[in-house]
């Protein structure tokens, strides 16, 4: 009883945490072979996480906290009714948050090839289109359109364009296309992005590798990872039932968050302190509008960043949010996670 009160207190805000397990090769990066990095002593259960940093404890509670041996489908159990709500009309934001190798995209995307590997994307997909199949005997019929873009330096790019700039400057320089609008209805228009229909889990799985193939052919100019950049999968559900005349309008959007790791300490300059303040400002711009939304404040500051704007009619109102963060369980990350159980604790 208790429970559900602060459920409905926090507006439907929930977060959930993630600790991957060491990886078999994380020696790898000590030249002459040598374990680097030990484990953090950390302690998961249920809904907390401890974690011993220079002889001090932090604790958190999350809505869940899953640890080294949760699997993809452990995780997905959890979220499966978040997707099924995006179906039923309602807008989704699933958000993965932490810092670059924490996890991130294992936890959104994983290895959509190898099944027990395979992340919240590429399930979640299957559930809405095996969902929405079976519900046809109901009388329902649904339209799917998928769009996938990301967010470099505060500017989109439009990962299915076949007309894309070879290089992120370049499109820089014509970003202005992608200017973002919401109409009356509360829907969010992107100008000139790319709206794709989608009739099954194979065509959004081309789409899929189509965007991961573009964010990798604007970094080779750069030498960049897809880590500084947020990537937002949108998937908007048309439903409309033929025997009832009832209509639904529900919108799933998944998101792989830039790495939030500070790079102060390594002393960046120039395009790479460029890009780190814009990740900086658009996860605190993203961080002020969460906190906000779930203390039911007046003005949600949706417009300090790109992101926030993009998303304000799937955040807040009846849409539902989920955050993940992600963290590296070495105890050489012990700072970074702290930092980023600190940002989920402040959304939760
Ligand atoms: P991020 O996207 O946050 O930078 P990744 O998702 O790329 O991090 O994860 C870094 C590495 O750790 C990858 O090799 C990934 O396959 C692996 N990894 C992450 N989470 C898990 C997990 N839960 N189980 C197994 N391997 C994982
Ligand atoms: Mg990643």
């Amino acid at each position: 009883k208790l429970h559900n009160t602060i459920l409905e207190l926090k507006g439907n805000i929930r977060v959930f945490c993630r600790v991957r397990p060491v990886l078999p090769d994380n020696d790898s990066s000590g030249t002459d072979g040598a374990v680097v990095s030990y484990p953090t002593s950390m302690e998961t259960a249920g809904r907390g996480i401890d974690l011993m940093h220079t002889a001090q404890k932090y604790s958190f509670t999350f809505d869940k906290v899953f640890n080294h041996e949760a699997s993809q489908e452990d995780v997905f159990f959890e979220i499966s009714q978040l997707v099924q709500s995006a179906l039923d009309g309602y807008k989704v934001c699933i958000f993965a948050y932490g810092q670059t190798g924490s996890g991130k995209t294992f936890t959104m995307m994983g290895n959509p090839e190898i099944r027990e590997q395979k992340g919240l994307i590429p399930r979640s997909l299957e559930q809405v289109f095996e969902t929405s199949q079976s519900l046809q005997c109901q009388g329902w019929k649904y339209k799917m359109q998928a769009s996938m873009l990301e967010i470099y330096n505060e500017a989109i790019r439009d990962l299915l364009s076949p007309g894309r700039p070879s290089s992120l400057e370049a499109n820089a320089a014509v970003n202005k296309q992608y200017s973002i609008k919401h109409d009356s209805g509360g829907n969010t228009i992107v100008s000139d992005l790319t709206i794709v229909d989608v009739c099954s889990i194979k065509e959004v799985s081309f789409l899929l590798q189509q965007a991961a193939q573009s964010r990798s052919v604007g970094r080779t100019h750069m030498n960049e990872q897809s880590s500084r950049s947020h990537f937002v999968f949108t998937l908007r559900i048309f439903g409309v039932n033929e025997s009832t005349e009832q209509q639904v309008q529900g919108v799933l959007n998944l998101i792989d968050l830039a790495g939030s790791e500070r790079l102060a300490r390594s002393g960046a300059t120039g395009d790479r302190l460029k890009e780190t303040q814009a990740i900086n400002k658009s996860l605190s711009a993203l961080s002020d509008v969460i906190a906000a939304i779930a203390k039911k404040e007046d003005h949600v500051p949706f417009r300090n960043s790109k992101l926030t704007y993009l998303l304000q009619p799937c955040l807040g109102g009846d849409s539902k949010t989920l955050m993940f963060v992600n963290i590296s369980p070495e105890s050489s990350s012990a700072g970074e996670s702290i930092c980023s159980l600190r940002f989920a604790a402040r959304v939760n």
